[in-house]
């Protein structure tokens, strides 16, 4: 049969770019036409009922039976305006993806006929059979009754003719079995932990929200060459694969020109996500060739995670329609740069402001400087939690590779606000504060609290965690994550520390402490006690890595490793106390992601088996075999000194052949009996351990041979798309 690969060269080459049909008018006519939003609720909602649902938002209040039912009405009548049919409840269970059940409107009534239903009860509450659904053992199958709960905070939408309602999703006896039900209830306490504080500075804040802006990096890889690569099939990334002669050396790709057939990918993503109310607003190359990235403007939490969700699944079914996979995997090729997930993230008042933008004035810069202090508090007394969220297998490849924040937590803030940390510690009383640093200078009329001027600027891209002007980047957070995890952590352990800190203050003022000095003290306290979680240089370095250790920082290489903090005492207390997961949801997480670690190594190590053995040594071999006829040939025609002249070079490339084949299946085998031992441990913990230390190594020896097979063999021979045609056929 003719190789395989290059019939997939062939198809990928005559690629030809898919005009995007766009709708007639500007991106802001048709700018969320498929949500149902505050617009399509005016129209379609009776005023009264608008007003219920819009309190209810606002103050988190329940939604009562006969509001639902109002709501469903209009939404229903908005759906079918917009040519929907079916609708579902949206919902993420732990598996990270999504998942929805289609329902029709359509019901069948007397003689024939049939209307389209949709009341309150549908809206409010749907039974998928869940059953197959990670659940860490808090479900058995036999009471498997997981039940959905409508999330009015986050607008339903319409994809393919199905509106989509998002949801909760909770098991029978109330524990969460999803992302949304704690997300939502930490906005829930950070924003009465936030609001408190503020009061202090302000009595017309009443409400804080948490915002989040993701920056989504992905890959595109033609579908026809990604079909005959098993690796990238299965397991989203290649296990095999020579480095192209040309990858990223020249840094040529990042935001350089987007190929045609990319741009109509993305022109036609835009179109779609717009009319879904997303608001996508940067597209750009990545560092990697065939490495992209878009961003959108930052959102309420709860939405921003919806609206990540969600594009991730149109980002999918579009790629296909212009011939292209997406990878999300962190690391779908080795050796060049992996993909991640930024989670910009900030907090925003009911007054427009955001925390985390310095002020102008004295207020709103204690205000900035308390949020800052106490958001680094909480970093340096949870950096192990905060490491645990992002532990994946696919993200164990990217932390700690050159390219990404390492896996050892730290904060960069910058000069001028590393410089007014110091002048607050060195400061015995809240004396005037008038050094100038750098750009920094204070407003006469406004004592002892400096101007504060972030230079935007002053970025340091090896950071994990970052402070960028008026908000803080998580850069951790990996490319196939939902931003779920990140928001629920880092806004929970905000809120603790913000509780913390109250308590602080309100203890000084009860002794008579002026406000300002009170909260002064005990920032002064909190910098100390958070000095080592601060690190302005290079996180990539080696020197990092020593000084962190001595620091007494963390550095979790593996996930298993890093999970063991979901399950500590401190962290059990910390969602407990604050009523967002219980120790029993949060062992049954602790053990969802152990198992699907092991179960992400287990199909790797099976398909690198396959490929090994039915893939590679098999092509191997016919060249060997052609080699060692040649070399028979020659004997038989040449004269023995010029045969042995000539032949010497070809006899070593078949013992090397030979040698590598001979590694390959001796490594392989090896790596078989080691699944098979691992295999047989019951405890999800020790086993994925085991896979980690025991199976996983074998798979860069293993591709230390093969990649040097494919160095070796002829290329009409060879059976996967190669480095350099994955990355550059775009
Ligand atoms: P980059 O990190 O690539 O330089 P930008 O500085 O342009 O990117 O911004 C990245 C993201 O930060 C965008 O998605 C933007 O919406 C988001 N962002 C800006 N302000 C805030 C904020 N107050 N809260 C949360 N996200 C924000
Ligand atoms: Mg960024």
């Amino acid at each position: 049969m003719e190789n395989i690969r290059f019939r997939a060269l062939e198809v990928s080459i005559q690629r030809q770019r898919k005009s995007v049909l766009f709708p007639e008018g500007k991106a802001s006519d048709f700018f969320g036409e498929l949500t149902f939003n505050d617009s399509a609720m005016k129209e379609y909602l009776p005023a009264q009922t608008y007003q219920q649902v819009i309190r209810s938002i606002e103050k988190g209040e329940k939604i009562d039976r006969k509001i639902a039912d109002k709501v469903a009405a209009g939404m229903k009548t908005w759906a079918l305006s917009k040519g929907a049919t079916n609708y579902t409840h949206w919902f993420f269970p732990l598996s990270g993806l999504t998942a929805e059940k289609h329902d029709s409107f359509l019901e069948p009534v007397e003689e024939g006929k049939s209307i389209e239903l949709f009341n309150g009860n549908h809206l409010s509450q749907q039974e998928p059979d869940a059953s197959s659904f990670p659940s860490g053992g808090i479900r058995s199958t036999f009471e498997a009754r997981g039940y959905t709960a409508w999330d009015p905070t986050s607008p339903a939408f319409i994809v393919d003719k199905t509106l989509c309602i998002p949801t909760l999703f909770v098991s029978y006896t109330g524990e969460s079995l999803d992302y949304k039900t704690p997300l939502l209830k930490v906005l829930s306490v950070i924003n009465k932990a936030a609001v408190n504080v503020c009061q202090y500075f302000d009595k017309n804040v009443t409400k804080v929200s948490a915002t989040l802006g993701w920056e989504q990096e992905y890959f595109l890889v033609d579908s026809a060459l990604y079909s005959v690569r098993p690796d990238l099939v299965l397991t989203g990334r290649t296990l095999f694969g020579n480095a192209s002669a040309k990858d990223q050396q020249l840094e040529d790709h990042y935001l350089g020109t987007i190929p045609q057939r990319v741009i109509s990918f993305m022109q036609e993503l835009e179109l779609e996500a717009h009319r879904l109310g997303i608001p996508v607003k940067t597209r750009h190359n990545e560092v990697a060739p065939g490495q992209y990235e878009c961003a959108p403007v930052f959102e309420e939490a709860n939405i921003s995670v919806d609206h990540n969700q969600l594009i991730m699944h149109l980002m999918d079914i579009i790629a296909k329609r212009h011939n292209f996979t997406v990878l999300f995997h962190e690391k779908p090729y080795s050796g060049i740069n992996g993909s991640g997930k930024h989670n910009n993230w900030s907090l925003a008042t009911n007054t427009k402001e955001n925390l985390l933008s310095p002020g102008k004035t004295r207020e709103k810069n204690l205000r900035f400087l308390t949020f800052m202090i106490n958001i680094l508090k909480a970093v340096n007394d949870y950096a192990d939690l905060i490491r645990a969220i992002v532990a994946t297998p696919g993200n164990d490849h990217r932390l700690g590779a050159n390219e990404a924040p390492p896996a050892i937590i730290s904060v960069f803030l910058g000069t001028q606000l590393t410089k007014m940390l110091e002048i607050i510690e060195k400061n015995d009383k809240m004396i005037e504060i008038t050094a100038g640093t750098g750009n920094s200078k204070l407003f006469k009329n406004l004592p002892r609290i400096p101007e504060i001027l972030v230079d935007e600027t002053d970025r340091n891209r090896t950071s994990p965690f970052a402070f960028t002007g008026n908000k803080f980047e998580f850069r951790a957070v990996g490319s196939s994550q939902t931003c779920a995890p990140a928001m629920i952590v880092l806004n929970l352990i905000l809120a603790e520390q913000l509780q913390i800190f109250k308590k602080d203050v309100d203890k000084l003022l009860s002794t008579k402490v002026p406000q300002e000095e009170a909260i002064f003290q005990v920032l002064k306290k909190y910098i100390l006690e958070s000095k080592k979680i601060c690190f302005e240089g290079n996180n990539y370095s080696k020197e990092w890595i020593e000084e962190a250790a001595r620091r007494g920082l963390s550095n979790f290489g593996t996930t298993p490793m890093a999970l063991k903090t979901l399950v500590t005492k401190k962290t059990k207390h910390l969602f407990e106390r604050n009523h967002v997961l219980n120790e029993r949801e949060l062992e049954a997480r602790h053990e969802i992601y152990l198992e699907e670690y092991t179960k992400k190594l287990q199909i790797e190590s099976r398909v690198l088996g396959d490929l090994t053995t039915n893939h590679i040594i098999p092509g191997a071999i016919k060249y060997l075999n052609t080699l060692c006829d040649c070399v028979k040939n020659l004997k038989e025609v040449l004269d023995l000194s010029t045969y042995s002249r000539v032949s010497a070079n070809q006899v070593e490339t078949i013992a090397e052949i030979a040698e590598h084949i001979h590694q390959v299946k001796t490594l392989t085998n090896k790596m078989v009996e080691a699944r098979k031992v691992v295999n047989k441990i019951k405890d999800a913990e020790e086993k994925s351990f085991a896979y980690c230390e025991k199976v996983f190594p074998f798979f860069d020896k293993i591709r230390y041979h093969t990649n040097k097979l494919e160095l070796l063999i002829d290329d009409e021979i060879w059976p996967l798309p190669k480095y350099r045609e994955l990355l550059f056929t775009q």
